[in-house]
């Protein structure tokens, strides 16, 4: 193992990493570790106090869950949106039918969600089995209700810069941002990855927040050089490590939104090279998640975001957020400043 690479192992329960590449020159400058569970916590202790304070007006927020059939990773997905919604204290509704459900049964029971009083927010998992027309399913929730923001008018009304329901990774992003200082003003941001759900409203949050957006995609031209040019990375594409040392600017701020599991052995002694304690952890366990950028980048970057434990826990964080958010709307309530992003 390089030098570097010894250091990057000795300090990171300080949440600091060293850049390699000033290592080589004899320079050692951190790389600051993003924690998104710890700014989760936060976010969670200021949602506790609105709660309660909903709680002393009779108010009880109420978020309903549809899980179609019995994909194992989306029940994963809904019992964990389920437990946070009851460690808040939130009321929550799980509505689960069968696979064989048609468009029109699943068009009704969304229907039902949106006429009662007691639901606030309404979330369909993705994805819907191959014969429901899920763009149907997804117009058909009430837009004061679409607390993961993916229902046409509350994606227009983000395009216009106007407050409404943000899909709730990339507010998680901003809140992370903001929350760490990170400086967005005149930045030159690149986000790799162009899905309606994190890449397109990452892209017009970041807009929003005056950074200079790049887009990137499957189709872009010499990625490495594009995103080179960075000052702020967003890595949502899918694709195991693939964001290496190489395309990061020295300093810059990389934000990993990938979850990908690894299960193949020769790929993890790849990834986990320079990571000893993940690679015996790998070996133990036959399993490891990787986000999108290559564990390396933590001796090049400026600041990161770790995988596991970085963009995932604000994803449920903004989805209470947004209930909580949406519960005050449909009210005529106000909503208080403590989670800002496009309130
Ligand atoms: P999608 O598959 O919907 O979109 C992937 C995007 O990445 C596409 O725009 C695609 O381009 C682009 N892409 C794919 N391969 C490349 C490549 N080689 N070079 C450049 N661009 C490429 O994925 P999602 O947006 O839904 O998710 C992205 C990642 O984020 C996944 O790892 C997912 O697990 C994770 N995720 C994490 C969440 C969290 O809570 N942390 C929540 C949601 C997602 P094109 O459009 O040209 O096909």
């Amino acid at each position: 193992m390089t030098d570097a690479g010894r250091r990057q192992n000795t300090l990171p329960y300080l949440g600091f990493c060293y850049h390699s590449a000033f290592a080589k020159r004899g320079v050692l400058l951190p790389t600051r570790i993003l924690s998104g569970s710890a700014i989760r916590d936060q976010i969670y202790a200021e949602l506790s106090s609105e709660i309660s304070a909903l709680a002393s007006a009779g108010i009880r927020p109420g978020l309903a869950a549809v899980l179609v059939g019995d994909n194992p990773a989306s029940k994963v997905y809904v019992n964990s949106k389920i437990a946070a919604c009851e460690k808040l204290g939130l009321a929550s509704i799980q509505v689960a039918p069968p696979a064989t459900i048609t468009t029109s049964q699943l068009l009704a029971i969304v229907d039902d969600l949106n006429r009662r009083d007691d639901v606030d927010g309404i979330l369909v998992q993705l994805p819907l089995p191959s014969h429901v027309d899920t763009k149907k399913i997804l117009e058909a929730v009430d837009p004061a209700k679409d607390v993961d923001g993916f229902h046409p008018l509350n994606v227009g009304h983000l395009v216009a810069g106007r407050p409404t329901l943000v899909p709730c990774t990339p507010a998680g992003v901003m809140e992370l941002l903001r929350r760490s200082t990170i400086p967005l003003d005149g930045a030159n941001a690149v986000v790799v990855g162009r899905s309606d759900i994190v890449g397109k409203p990452m892209a017009l949050l970041l807009m929003h927040a005056n950074a200079t957006v790049t887009v990137c995609h499957s189709k872009t031209r010499d990625l490495p050089a594009t995103v080179r040019r960075a000052d702020l990375v967003i890595a949502a594409m899918g694709r195991p490590a693939m964001i290496t040392a190489d395309y990061i600017r020295p300093g810059a701020t990389v934000i990993d939104v990938g979850i990908n599991r690894v299960t193949d052995p020769s790929q993890a002694e790849n990834f986990f090279a320079n990571f000893p304690e993940r690679l015996a952890e790998f070996r133990a366990k036959s399993t490891a998640l990787v986000g999108d950028v290559h564990p390396d980048v933590a001796g090049i970057a400026g600041a990161l975001t770790p995988v596991p434990g970085g963009v995932g826990p604000l994803t449920i964080a903004m989805l209470l957020s947004n209930t909580v958010k949406a519960s005050r709307l449909r009210r005529g309530l106000r909503t208080p400043t403590a989670v800002a992003v496009q309130r």
